[in-house]
């Protein structure tokens, strides 16, 4: 079993230990995962580039694991394996950033 299914069964043992998969409709799950991301910024939020790698580590792996454990309940609610999604979409990404054109600068593929 790889490590990812053995990790989204763990978050499945303990949602549905709970009865808590009727609350995670895609559309909750979508929800969660901008929320907890929001949340990740808000660690730092008004912080200047320094004080930013100073921000509490142990708050940003809870926040880290949070938007990950929401991540792998969507892709499970639709059937979808993490890694061959992931994998795909570095090959769009491969495609899009051609390293020629994209390395060294910060512009979207459409302006490259
Ligand atoms: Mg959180």
């Amino acid at each position: 079993m790889s490590d990812l299914q053995e990790l989204t069964n763990k978050l499945l043992e303990f949602r549905n230990a709970r009865d808590w998969e009727q609350f995670h409709d895609s559309k909750n799950l979508a929800t969660a995962i901008s929320i907890e991301a929001a949340e990740l910024n808000e660690l730092f939020l008004w912080k200047n580039l320094e004080q930013s790698e100073e921000v509490d580590r142990d708050k940003i792996k809870d926040e880290i694991a949070d938007i990950l454990a929401y991540t792998l309940l969507l892709a499970e609610r639709h059937g979808f394996n993490v890694k061959e999604i992931v994998l795909e979409k570095i090959a769009k990404n491969n495609e899009k950033y051609p390293v020629e054109k994209a390395k060294g600068n910060s512009k979207k593929y459409t302006e490259l």
